[in-house]
């Protein structure tokens, strides 16, 4: 059986401040929830606040990001040894925003899922299609292409979470109907199952996209669905623990 996991991306918001403030009230909030992993992914900025507050808790770290190197003349960016020394667990890579405006590529994403995983940090491999590769009829190859492509040369996958998130669902209310989203998790663990054989029946892929607690109870009815990545409804804590509590205890 696959444990459930809901994560929040909380994209560019919250001053530490704010952020330590939302991540209190989701700490308190989710005290009695012990069957799944709640995680939590701030700004660079407020990952120090954040570890703090999660300290002596069982909610999880993670960043939105990261580089393949370990150290160097990389202005602006920051590592993998970095994170893991400010308490980060789980890293997310290759978001949709990551690679429509920083152009990152399937080998970027690639070369940090290596990184992550051989840093002992559990990557969170996004990947999904366009509103126009969808009506084109490519999802399969978009997807396929971006988790072939994101774990080549990686020969153990026990270690990474994938999230299955249409880029047309991000952020614009239009969420995935639960047939769309397992059909597309269920050709994921069917290409991971060629590739890692059983291996594949214990990788969580969670959906995201426009995910709130009223329609997340449709969607991890699901198969296939093992959680949520979730963005806006992340940002406030009584959004977000409705989320968890409707995932808790039905996986
Ligand atoms: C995301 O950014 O990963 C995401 C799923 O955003 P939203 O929930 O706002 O669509």
């Amino acid at each position: 059986m696959r444990e459930w996991i809901v994560a929040g991306n909380w994209k560019m918001h919250n001053t530490v401040a704010e952020s330590t403030a939302l991540a209190k009230a989701i700490k308190e909030g989710a005290v009695d929830i012990k069957d799944g992993s709640v995680i939590l992914a701030p700004p660079f900025t407020s990952l120090h606040g954040v570890s703090e507050i999660l300290k002596g808790s069982d909610l999880l770290l993670a960043a939105q990001n990261m580089h393949y190197e370990d150290k160097g003349a990389f202005t602006g960016e920051v590592s993998a040894p970095m994170l893991k020394d400010i308490g980060c667990s789980y890293v997310i890579i290759g978001h949709s925003e990551r690679r429509k405006y920083f152009q990152e590529q399937n080998a970027d994403v690639n070369l940090k899922i290596k990184k992550a995983l051989s840093s002992e940090l559990t990557p969170i491999m996004c990947v999904g299609e366009t509103d126009e590769e969808r009506e084109k009829g490519i999802t399969q190859e978009i997807v396929g292409r971006q988790v072939d492509h994101g774990l080549k040369g990686v020969s153990r996958i026990e270690n990474i979470v994938i999230a299955y998130e249409p880029v047309w669902a991000i952020g614009t209310g239009k969420v995935a109907t639960p047939a769309q989203a397992q059909d597309v998790h269920a050709f994921i663990r069917k290409i991971l199952n060629e590739s890692y054989g059983k291996a594949a029946n214990g990788i969580r892929i969670l959906y995201g996209g426009s995910v709130t607690k009223d329609n997340i109870g449709d969607l991890i009815a699901m198969g296939d669905i093992d959680g949520a990545l979730v963005g806006g409804a992340s940002l406030k804590a009584d959004g977000f623990l409705g989320i968890i509590r409707e995932i808790s205890g039905k996986k």
